[in-house]
């Protein structure tokens, strides 16, 4: 059988876009890639990298009341929008001609229109180009989920926050998960007036509990009115606003409604099912642990497969196909122990298990510090930093680190060495502290703070 490709890359975000290039560069493959939007995905172009350019931006007006604290004559600023839009844009632009070089650069010809599969060795392009190729990557992400009910046309979501004419001045936010915490708090930080609306007990289920609590706790006391148990019935535009219903019984008035209630694979209209590969219930494609689907010479990586969804996951897998299959290398992406950071405010850090699912593991002892660290101390501010470390009783191993504070993503990446390493409660404690900073209380916490 002879084919025009090595590999056809359907979509070009993180996870697509390595494994193109690793492919092309290093495998030496003929690589073609389509992507029907801009090169990039979500992450670039919709997600983490515009998100965490909103976050720096909110956090200007507590930086500015900071330093009078530290004695520096500061005058009250106001926001510019359109001025940060116009800034991002042209970063956006910047990446994604970076990613587009860096495909090109390394060989691979790229098509800018939707792909959709025909059969096992068959790419077929919107303007009806076929090309035969011996391996196909699936690499379509995923796209917000908004729940079907009146007037839920009326809600945007992440993808259309970044592309607003104006900053509203009241926003309802819908979801109580990473996206929906992290838009409460930037916007919040923006001086928008934030409602965040969360249908259960508590925001960012899944994490470890104290430090839910202690995000939720400050998140109120900096001004988001978050409201828990909370359920939208029903949306409805009025001459001022969105008019939101809810099932608590009452009704209140925004200028935008955000619903970041999850995402789903993009799988849809892909051919997938026709060419034989296997999805799950919420439209995941069902891979094995090297990312190959049902279908031999068809892959799949990143959110499409509902793994874990975050974009340096998506590229370790993307990299671990490429190697795999043209480097001769097999090697399978490690979903153990990946830290990961939500950037609310304050931020918060993790990586390994809970308190919660390491009790339900094995007997635990639980060590924590709160302290209110120096820098804003200093400027007369109450946030405090919550430090969590979760270990084994029987392994003394580190099974947990969780840190709520500013820089915790940072220091959550260089904490999450030592636990992937399988680093005892008293490596960390044989570490000697850098002071003075925050960190150093990873390596100063002598009593457990709970031991059950
Ligand atoms: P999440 O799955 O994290 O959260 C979805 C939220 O919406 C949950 O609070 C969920 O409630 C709620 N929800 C779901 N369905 C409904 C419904 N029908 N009505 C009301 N509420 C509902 O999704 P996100 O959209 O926040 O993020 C998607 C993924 O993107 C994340 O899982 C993460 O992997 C990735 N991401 C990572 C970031 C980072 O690394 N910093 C940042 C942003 C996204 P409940 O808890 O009750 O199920």
């Amino acid at each position: 059988m002879t084919f025009d490709h090595d590999l056809f890359v359907i979509g070009g975000g993180s996870g697509g876009v390595r494994a193109a290039r690793i492919a092309a560069s290093e495998g030496k493959a003929r690589v073609a890639l389509a992507e029907e939007y801009r090169m990039g995905g979500t992450c670039v172009i919709r997600g983490c990298v515009p998100k965490k350019l909103m976050v720096y931006a909110s956090e200007y007006p507590g930086l500015i009341e900071d330093a009078r604290a530290y004695g520096w004559k500061v005058a009250d600023g106001s926001f510019d929008w359109g001025h940060f839009r116009a800034a991002l844009d042209k970063e956006l632009n910047r990446l994604e001609a970076a990613y587009r070089g860096g495909l090109t650069n390394a060989g691979v010809t790229i098509h800018d229109q939707r792909a959709r599969v025909v059969d096992a060795h068959t790419v077929e392009l919107a303007d009806g180009q076929r090309f035969r190729a011996k391996h196909i990557l699936i690499a379509t992400g995923g796209r917000p989920f908004v729940p079907h009910f009146p007037g839920s046309d009326l809600a945007v979501t992440s993808n259309e926050i970044f592309r607003m004419d104006a900053l509203p001045s009241r926003v309802l936010v819908v979801g109580g998960g990473y996206i929906a915490s992290e838009f409460a708090c930037i916007l919040n930080g923006l001086g928008v007036n934030v409602t965040q609306s969360y249908r259960s007990e508590q925001i960012l289920r899944g994490f470890d509990d104290e430090c839910r609590s202690h995000i939720a706790d400050a998140m109120r006391a900096s001004g988001i009115d978050i409201r828990l148990h909370s359920i939208v019935t029903g949306l409805r535009k009025t001459g001022t606003g969105i008019l939101a219903s809810f099932a608590e019984g009452h009704e209140a008035e925004y200028d935008l409604v955000l619903y970041a209630t999850g995402r789903v694979p993009n799988s849809d209209g892909l051919g997938l099912e026709e060419a034989g590969v296997r999805l799950g219930a919420r439209g995941e494609i069902t891979v094995d642990d090297h990312s190959q689907t049902s279908v031999p010479s068809i892959f799949a990586v990143g959110d499409v497969t509902d793994r874990i969804n975050l974009t340096p996951v998506a590229i370790r897998e993307g990299h671990a196909f490429a190697d795999t299959v043209f480097k001769g290398q097999p090697r399978q992406a490690d979903h153990d122990l990946v830290a990961s950071a939500v950037f609310t405010q304050p931020e918060f850090g993790t990586v390994g298990l809970s308190e919660e699912a390491a009790r339900a593991q094995e007997p635990i002892e639980v060590y924590t510090a709160r302290f209110r660290p120096m820098q804003t101390l200093f400027a007369g501010r109450e946030d405090r930093v919550l430090m969590k470390l979760v270990v084994s009783q029987s392994s003394r191993k580190v099974l947990g680190c969780h840190i709520v504070g500013p820089a915790a993503g940072e220091m959550i990446q260089l904490a999450a060495i030592a636990v992937k390493m399988g680093a005892t409660k008293e490596d960390f404690d044989r570490t000697v502290a850098v002071h003075p900073t925050m960190s150093e209380e990873l390596v100063t916490m002598r009593t457990p703070t709970r031991r059950d």
